[in-house]
């Protein structure tokens, strides 16, 4: 270890990125009693992210040519979301758990590069990172894949859990634009957000980027809402 590496351990012990706990380094910032109880996703429908065990979706076709979240967004693992928004460094092991499940879900499919749902420019400055983002650049190092930022949220909308699912889908029509068309036509894009409840939000930056002649889209997230849609 370097000399920095040394300080920053002592500084900075690794904590549990789901429960905040104090973990030992071989953990890789997941605690024993955090490990047995996440409810990991193991055989994903991949149009509603859940497992096939639970999937109640209509085999509705979406925009993006598939969805896999690493764990259901309840119980510690939404805890751990809701860290990630607060504590970028929680991204380092979400990163890890997004990068084993597009492994095992999206295992005969060449990314080109990763993407993120991006955030409005002004709440970016005033919280100084987007968590999403950072989850993304995470999962690349991962997959050894290159991270861009392709796209932009032109407008600020509500921020979507408070609204109904109705309300969701016209809540994020038309506010992502693609920044770097050249960059996306005809690529296979990985676009990773930190959770997924309706999809509308994946939905609409994957109308965007398939607009722009992206050869085709997978999304992953860390988690997937498990309730319905309408009671999310
Ligand atoms: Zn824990
Ligand atoms: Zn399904």
């Amino acid at each position: 270890m370097k000399a920095l590496d040394v300080l920053s351990a002592a500084l900075f012990p690794p904590r549990c990125a789901f429960c905040g706990e104090f973990v030992l380094r071989e953990e890789n910032m997941l605690c024993r009693r955090c490990a047995a109880e996440i409810e990991w996703i193991d055989s994903a429908c991949h149009l509603c992210g859940k497992s096939v065990e639970d999937c109640t979706c209509s085999g509705r076709k979406n925009e993006y040519s598939g969805v896999v979240g690493a764990f259901y967004y309840r119980g510690i693992g939404k805890r751990s979301v809701l860290r990630l928004k607060s504590k970028p460094s929680v991204a380092k092991r979400l990163g890890y758990d997004v990068a084993g499940c597009v492994r095992a879900h999206y295992s005969d499919i060449s990314f080109d590069f990763v993407t993120s749902v991006p955030m409005w420019r002004r709440t970016q400055r005033q919280k100084g990172f987007n968590h999403s983002e950072e989850l993304a650049r995470r999962t690349a190092e991962n997959l050894s894949l290159p991270y861009f930022s392709v796209l932009e949220k032109i407008y600020k909308t509500e921020i979507q859990h408070k609204l109904s699912y109705s309300q969701r889908n016209g809540n994020v029509k038309g506010v992502f634009s693609v920044s770097d068309e050249l960059r996306v036509r005809g690529s296979t894009i990985l676009l990773i957000d930190d959770v997924k409840t309706t999809g509308a939000t994946l939905n609409e930056c994957a109308l965007m980027l398939n607009l722009s002649g992206a050869k085709a889209v997978y999304a992953a997230t860390a988690a997937v809402a498990y309730e319905d849609k309408n009671r999310e």
